[in-house]
């Protein structure tokens, strides 16, 4: 199978936990996702920014 996609994480801004994977096509941007998600870690809802 052709590898036309790519897997990336969500890392929380605060403590830099990786919360949240994600598969995405290749042809896209990364690391200009910002998402405002729960974090298990801090137990609080924090920002999280893409990352590979
Ligand atoms: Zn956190």
């Amino acid at each position: 199978m052709a590898k036309n996609r790519i897997t990336t994480h969500l890392v929380c801004s605060e403590c830099k936990e990786r919360n949240y994977t994600q598969v995405v096509g290749k042809g896209r941007t990364i690391g200009t996702l910002k998402l405002k998600k729960f974090c298990s870690r801090c137990r609080k809802h924090h920002e999280h920014k893409e990352t590979k």
